[in-house]
């Protein structure tokens, strides 16, 4: 792109354009995930809705490439795109809570802990991804799971409208009531289809949760993951717990001898009565002595943020994932093999569960696909050295492969792998893609927003 382009796009927005020659340009081409290396043209630092909308129409008429940028911490950086535009939406991170009707609405690059916070303050909250830098846009738009999803659903389950500028570059409301197929494809269908500059979500009373972490020593993972597959599908909603194979982190409150030690476990969240945790877990014993038993109650965007430090910005990640409604005894092997081989001490498998709530939502009434998935597996090699990105990515390709055949064929959107393609996001996406595929064709039928886990428009592929 050429200085005579961005400077005519600076003079069209009143948001900052950051290109290749101004000094925060390396700065602002940064994502979460520091295996991605892209090198935009430009950067467009977006303050509200028309900003987006002129952008969009800039950018189209000029025939250039576009990604759009909600947190950045796609695992594939689907939020940049080489010598293209990113519509950078971080300027846009704000949060307005309506107490009485129980709703948030949350500008289009918030953050997780964006919401949190807003929310808390009136002892609400609403299901969301773990790791509070995570971006609401596409965290929402894949569907998002977290430790509310047993209890109140998915973050699209909960998803009451959305303000979208589509490929036209025209601002439209998505909700039951209008653009109601757009609202449909939307919860689940990823970033197909337009920029979403804001959400509107329903909020729950939650404010003080119960949180657990149980480990037992790697050696017992057979056990325990067979004891844990029977618990916890028919555990009370109140209770979530993802299981998790890795190595234990050097901070409190693990004691220092078993800092760094290979282990499985489950971190719990409890929405039910305080009193009620200890007896409900009493039965972690039963599978094997835990090495480690920890439980304490917790404001809500604490738990929230509690993975935060250990998992800063600037690490490579490779992940992969798949949904599972069952854990056979062969996939437990499977586990219990790649847990004893975890290749660094920050990588990690993780089995989020999406059953509960999540699962009673009707299967056609949303783009997710995945409703009778008891887990949402994501296998996910991380560490700060890029030295070892070959490795982690060795070890969750294998890790993968080995698992597949145990799988129900599909990976949650926002766990595919960064060279997946095509082929997988048509697994994701099952029997709703076609109908993904019809609404991108009405939406955006020249596949302007295709820096994503793309759905081709019908007619085209
Ligand atoms: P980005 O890279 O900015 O965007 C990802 C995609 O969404 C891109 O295609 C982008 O164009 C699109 N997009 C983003 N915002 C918008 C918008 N406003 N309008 C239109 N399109 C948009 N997922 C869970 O469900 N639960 C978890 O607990 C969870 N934990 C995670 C923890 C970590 C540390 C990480 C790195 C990821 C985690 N994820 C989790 C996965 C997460 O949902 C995805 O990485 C998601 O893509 C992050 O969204 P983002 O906006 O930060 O990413």
């Amino acid at each position: 792109m050429d200085g005579h382009t961005l400077e005519a796009m600076r003079t069209t927005l009143r948001g900052p354009i950051i290109g290749p020659d101004d000094p925060d340009y390396h700065q602002a081409r940064k994502i979460y995930n520091a295996m991605i290396d892209k090198r935009p043209a430009a950067i467009v630092r977006c303050t509200d809705t028309a900003d987006v909308m002129a952008a969009v129409d800039f950018i189209r008429d000029r025939g250039l490439e576009l990604a759009v940028r909600g947190g950045g911490h796609s695992g594939g950086g689907l939020c940049l795109v080489d010598d293209g535009v990113t519509i950078d939406l971080s300027p846009m991170r704000w949060a307005r809570v309506d107490p009485t009707a129980r709703r948030a609405r949350v500008g289009g690059g918030s953050q997780l802990g964006d919401l949190d916070h807003a929310a808390h303050a009136f002892g609400l909250a609403t299901p969301a991804g773990i790791v509070s830098t995570t971006g609401v846009g596409g965290l929402t738009l894949g569907g998002g799971h977290g430790h509310l999803t047993r209890k109140y659903g998915l973050t699209v389950d909960n998803l009451l409208s959305a303000d979208v500028v589509l490929a036209d570059g025209s601002c439209v409301v998505a909700s039951e009531a209008t653009n109601a197929d757009l609202f449909w494809a939307l919860r689940g269908g990823g970033g197909n289809f337009g920029v979403v500059t804001s959400f509107e979500f329903r909020l729950h009373p939650v404010h003080t949760v119960g949180v657990a972490v149980t480990l037992w020593p790697v050696d017992r993972t057979p056990d325990v993951l067979r004891w844990y597959r029977d618990f916890l599908p028919q555990a009370p909603e109140d209770l979530n717990g993802f299981f998790a194979a890795l190595a234990v982190p050097p901070a409190p409150p693990f004691p220092e001898e078993i800092h760094g030690h290979k282990m499985c476990g489950v971190v719990w969240c409890w929405t039910g009565d305080p009193d009620q945790l200890e007896r409900t877990l009493a039965v972690v014993g039963e599978p094997a002595p835990p090495a480690f038993h920890f439980t304490t109650p917790m404001p809500y965007p604490v738990l929230q943020g509690m993975f935060d430090e250990l998992m800063p910005t600037g690490l490579q990640w490779y992940w992969r994932g798949d949904f599972f409604d069952t854990i056979t005894d062969e996939a437990v092997d499977v586990h219990a093999k790649y847990a004893e081989n975890l290749p660094t001490n920050l990588s990690l498998m993780h089995l989020y569960p999406v059953d509960g709530a999540a699962g009673r939502v009707g299967h056609d009434d949303t783009a997710w696909s995945y409703r009778d998935a008891v887990w949402s597996g994501v296998f996910g090699g991380i560490d700060p050295d890029p030295a070892n990105a070959e490795a982690i990515k060795r070890w969750a390709v294998g890790y993968w492969e080995d698992l597949h055949p145990y799988s129900m064929g599909g990976a949650y959107v926002n766990f595919l792998g960064a060279d997946e393609r095509a082929d997988r996001v048509k697994a994701t996406y099952r029997g709703h893609y076609d109908r993904l595929a019809e609404v991108k064709a009405a939406y955006d039928p020249n596949n302007l927003f295709h820096a994503n886990q793309n759905i081709e428009p019908a007619g085209r592929s």
